[in-house]
């Protein structure tokens, strides 16, 4: 399973950026998740709770921001957005276009108990 072992990537990261004795504190762990990403919001919050049930971070669970695909045509300028990663410009039909944002998959913030945050 895909989610798993990004799951695992997700509690390295928290641990390498959140003291030992403050991993029992971690709240919410804040992540940028795009469209395009190619994963399952809730298999992932599953996935990380089942992980993190018998260490200091079960109180942890991961808050997702839905990032949206959007491309920016380089021949007439207009950005759009769609669901499915296509990458032609639905205004002119271009194909030379550059995606912007959609494919994110990245812990941005860990929100502690005490309510200091640590941003990434
Ligand atoms: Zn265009």
């Amino acid at each position: 399973m895909h989610e798993l072992s990004i799951a695992q990537n997700i509690i390295e990261i928290v641990r390498q950026n959140v003291p030992e004795n403050e991993l029992g504190d971690v709240r919410a762990v804040r992540m940028k998740v795009g469209t395009l990403a190619g994963v399952v919001a809730e298999s992932l919050r599953f996935s990380f709770s089942v992980l993190v049930a018998d260490s200091p971070l079960k109180d942890a669970y991961i808050q997702i921001e839905h990032i949206p695909f959007v491309i920016q045509c380089n021949t007439c300028r207009q950005s759009s957005s769609n669901d499915q990663g296509f990458a032609v410009c639905p205004t002119c039909g271009g194909s030379d276009t550059t995606v912007l944002t959609g494919t994110e998959l990245q812990v941005f913030e860990i929100e502690l108990d005490d309510l200091h945050t640590e941003a990434l």
